[in-house]
């Protein structure tokens, strides 16, 4: 939620919340296409920038604060939601933001996570998932699929994956959307649906690591299929998930942008909202 949190006095442009700090990714990397949908659609909060903050915590998506043009703060190894909460309760009038990783918030930072979304205190969590560890070179990671083969699993990883929407579910979090860095539209309507949430939003973003784990999510790059893996679940007020009469999310074909709607009959095809505890094969990972 954005209520008491001041108003900026002009209207403003990506352009004023991208800093002049080199972007060091590698070429190709997804986190380049979230970075873009951001700082698109930060002057959309109407905020000032200096009342928004981005807290994150180590791996390659925690590069992100250097790149925006507001607060923000490198913290430490699986810390950004601790940090952060302590942030937003002392300071209701920031924009708190949290961008972590699959190792960074899953593993490392596990129980910094689910704490983080039980309190339920207002800020929004950007969780990029590669399934990998990128920074460190290529070993698996929380989200990795069994029988991965990495450096750090030659044979193959033995272990089940978290699915981080499951994870945020089961700490009951208030808001829970699941997006993928090649479909601006559908990253923004997610974006601003999950800054307009009031409590702790868990936005899931898949995201392309070329070196270390390319085409990860290729096979739901394809729009005929993407809408069903790609579920943004939203559990929670002011739009609730589940069954006959509550709430879910579209795709608005004429604009590609998603909009919340009464779930029935005639729209549950288009519906992108999900029960994550029941046996869906559209949850798994393809
Ligand atoms: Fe991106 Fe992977 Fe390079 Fe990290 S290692 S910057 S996630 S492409
Ligand atoms: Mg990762």
């Amino acid at each position: 939620g954005l209520a008491g949190m001041p108003a900026a006095d002009a209207k403003q442009t990506g352009k004023e919340f991208t800093s002049d700090q080199e972007v060091r990714w590698c070429p190709g990397c997804g986190d380049y296409a979230v970075l873009k949908a951001v700082q698109g659609f930060l002057p959309d909060l109407g905020l000032k920038r200096e009342n928004i903050v981005f807290v994150s915590g180590i791996g390659c998506s925690s590069r992100f604060p250097y790149y925006l043009d507001t607060y923000g703060m490198h913290s430490i190894h699986g810390r950004a939601p601790a940090i952060a909460t302590g942030l937003a309760t002392s300071r209701s009038d920031l924009s708190v933001w949290v961008v972590t990783g699959d190792g960074d918030a899953l593993s490392i930072g596990g129980n910094h996570l689910i704490h983080a979304l039980r309190r339920n205190v207002n800020m929004t969590i950007l969780l990029f998932n590669n399934r990998i560890y990128g920074l460190t070179k290529g070993q698996y990671s929380p989200t990795s699929e069994i029988g991965k083969v990495t450096k750090s699993t030659p044979m193959g990883s033995l272990d089940n994956p978290f699915n981080p929407i499951s994870l945020a579910l089961g700490a009951e979090a208030s808001f829970v959307a699941r997006t993928i860095d090649t479909d601006r539209n559908h990253l923004t309507g997610v974006l601003r649906e999950a800054a307009a949430h009031r409590g702790t939003s868990l936005v899931e973003i898949y995201q392309n690591c070329p070196i270390f784990n390319d085409g990860a999510f290729d096979t739901i790059k394809d729009p005929a299929t993407r809408d069903h893996a790609v579920i943004p679940l939203v559990h929670g007020q002011p739009i609730t998930y589940g069954p006959d009469g509550e709430h879910g999310l579209v795709r608005n074909p004429a604009t590609g942008t998603i909009e919340p709607v009464e779930i029935s009959d005639a729209n549950r095809d288009q519906v992108l909202v999900h029960d994550a505890h029941a046996d869906d094969p559209t949850l798994a990972f393809a």
